[in-house]
């Protein structure tokens, strides 16, 4: 970590702007990289209001800022406020990044990015293969989106028939267009459909808030869908084991935490405002 008699007039400022942002582990895990590899620089979170948020965006361009990472409730709104998108920005619809190149701010979106290195971290390879993924929100829309860019064979998503059911299957219908990879949202009530789809599947993706904490004894799903041969990702960290990931590690299956997706979106974010590559291992040593 930077200390305070090494910040100096070339010491270049990244940003976290979400509300909240004091929880976040952003800032030491960026500012553990930038003291590992000698960078001059420096993360600091700001809690962002939605009223703040353009001018803290054109603030980014008057103080020259390496960039920022954003969280909730801005990854959609600040779409409006960037000069340009990555192409997988552009299809999820939301941004987690930004990137200052000399003034052009540059929208990206590093969730789907971070999960698929996390799953590669664990020797999981989904190319070619079927998935399904729980959740059809945010966390999941990037997660489907980056899958499907690179190449997995078919996902199915599982939703509640909530209210969003409809925009989900709109999303979900553009996903497909832009990546040419079959997907199909099935509603989680209807449990034939959710069974095939589970029983064809080689990964079972849990991209919902149920059993984040406090509602640690919820589950996303039947348990009876879980198998031994079936590895079970959930995108949730606190608690690091979720119900979903104790049962199915019961049953002997493979299960990993939404920790590498957290390191690794972080890592994405890193290499885009610094071309370098994130101290990975270091930073899991000292932050988790
Ligand atoms: P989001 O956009 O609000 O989406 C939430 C999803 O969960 C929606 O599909 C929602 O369905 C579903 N859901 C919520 N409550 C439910 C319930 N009681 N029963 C069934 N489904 C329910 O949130 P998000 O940003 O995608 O985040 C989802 C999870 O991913 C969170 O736990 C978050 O911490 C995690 N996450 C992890 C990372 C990481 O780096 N590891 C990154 C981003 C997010 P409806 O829309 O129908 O309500």
């Amino acid at each position: 970590m930077k200390s305070i008699e090494e910040i100096s007039g070339q010491t270049r400022l990244v940003g976290f702007y979400a509300n909240p942002a004091r929880h976040s582990l952003s800032p030491k895990m960026h500012n553990l990289s930038f003291s590992k590899l000698g960078i001059d620089a420096v993360y600091l979170a700001f809690e962002v209001t939605k009223e703040a948020l353009p001018t803290q965006i054109q603030a980014i361009r008057n103080m020259q800022m390496l960039g920022v990472n954003l969280s909730m409730p801005h990854k959609v709104a600040a779409l409006d406020y960037v000069d340009e998108l990555s192409p997988a920005a552009k299809i999820i619809g939301a941004i987690n990044t930004i990137v200052n190149h000399e003034g052009k701010l540059i929208g990206h979106n590093t969730d789907g990015i971070g999960f698929m290195a996390s799953l590669a971290e664990n020797q999981i390879d989904i190319i070619g293969q079927t998935i399904t993924i729980i959740g059809a929100g945010g966390a999941a829309t990037a997660m489907i989106t980056q899958a499907a860019l690179d190449g997995v064979k078919q996902i199915y998503v599982l939703n509640r028939p909530s209210a969003h059911f409809k925009t989900y299957q709109e999303k979900i219908q553009a996903i497909m267009q832009a990546t040419n990879c079959p997907i199909e949202l099935i509603s989680l009530e209807d449990q034939a459909l959710v069974y095939q789809a589970v029983n064809k599947s080689q990964l079972l993706v849990n991209a919902t808030s149920v059993g984040m904490y406090p509602n640690v004894d919820e589950l996303p799903i039947d348990k009876e869908v879980l198998r031994s041969d079936l590895p079970v990702y959930d995108a949730i960290y606190h608690p690091r084991e979720t119900k979903l990931l104790k049962v199915a590690a019961a049953k002997g299956a493979l299960t990993i935490n939404g920790l590498g997706m957290l390191l690794h979106q972080g890592a994405a974010a890193f290499k885009l405002w610094t071309n370098q590559e994130m101290p990975v291992d270091y930073v899991k040593e000292h932050l988790f």
